[in-house]
């Protein structure tokens, strides 16, 4: 998921407790780590050669967060990371953590063992299924589940509103079917779903909110 915050001495690492904190508490096998990392280097490299250098080194290293298991990863230079997109990048780990349960013995260990067991089934369905580009299905709809997931909480906590959801949906849209995420799914169908979904989300928090006031007020 991109970001584009603009660079300063500062870094989210001085804060990292607090992002830690919502991270740690939405999945308790969460880590957070910047991307200087060596595998994140060699991913950078794979990823421009397979995008023919459309998706350069730079971007996925600088303007890229990334989730490789229990490992949430964002670039050092950021002063900060939008709440949302800590949000996002969790989801992806429960992700792990779900498709862990799909692999004998290595899912069956518990969680710490589980989330990385489900490096493989993820990463299968998320780089190849049923193509690795123009319909990247699995792709497409990994990152649909993460930002809805992270639309769902952010409303509940007011970090966004129905507007910036709406508008966060066809930005989702526009990226997914980009460069950036190797044009895994045609533009058009991509933000009519990710539009759909939003509408969805917002309807069920608007359903949650009125049920929730109901319980405090009744009428
Ligand atoms: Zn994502």
């Amino acid at each position: 998921m991109s970001n584009d915050p603009s660079p300063s001495s500062a870094s989210w690492t001085d804060d990292a407790e607090s992002y830690l904190r919502i991270a740690g508490g939405l999945c308790d096998v969460s880590r957070l780590r910047t991307k200087d990392g060596w595998y994140w280097q060699l991913a950078a490299w794979a990823l421009a050669i397979i995008s023919f250098g459309r998706l350069p080194r730079r971007l996925f290293l600088q303007d890229y967060a990334s989730v490789l298991g229990p490992i949430q990863a964002y670039p050092r230079q950021w002063d900060e990371i939008p709440r949302p997109l800590v949000v996002h990048e969790v989801r992806h780990t429960r992700q792990f953590l779900f498709a862990g349960w799909f692999v004998p013995i290595l899912g069956w260990l518990g969680k710490r063992s589980r989330v990385w067991a489900g490096v493989l089934p993820v990463g299968l369905v998320y780089i190849l299924f049923p193509l690795p580009m123009f319909f990247a299905w699995g792709r497409f709809r990994l990152e649909l589940d993460a930002d809805s997931y992270s639309w769902r909480v952010s409303l509940d906590r007011g970090w966004m509103t129905a507007e910036s959801v709406q508008a966060r949906a066809r930005q989702l849209g526009e990226a997914i079917s980009s460069w950036a995420y190797l044009k895994a799914w045609p533009r058009s169908w991509a933000i009519a779903a990710c539009e759909r979904r939003a509408e969805n989300v917002i309807r069920d928090w608007q359903r949650r909110h009125a049920a929730e006031l109901a319980r405090y007020f009744p009428p």
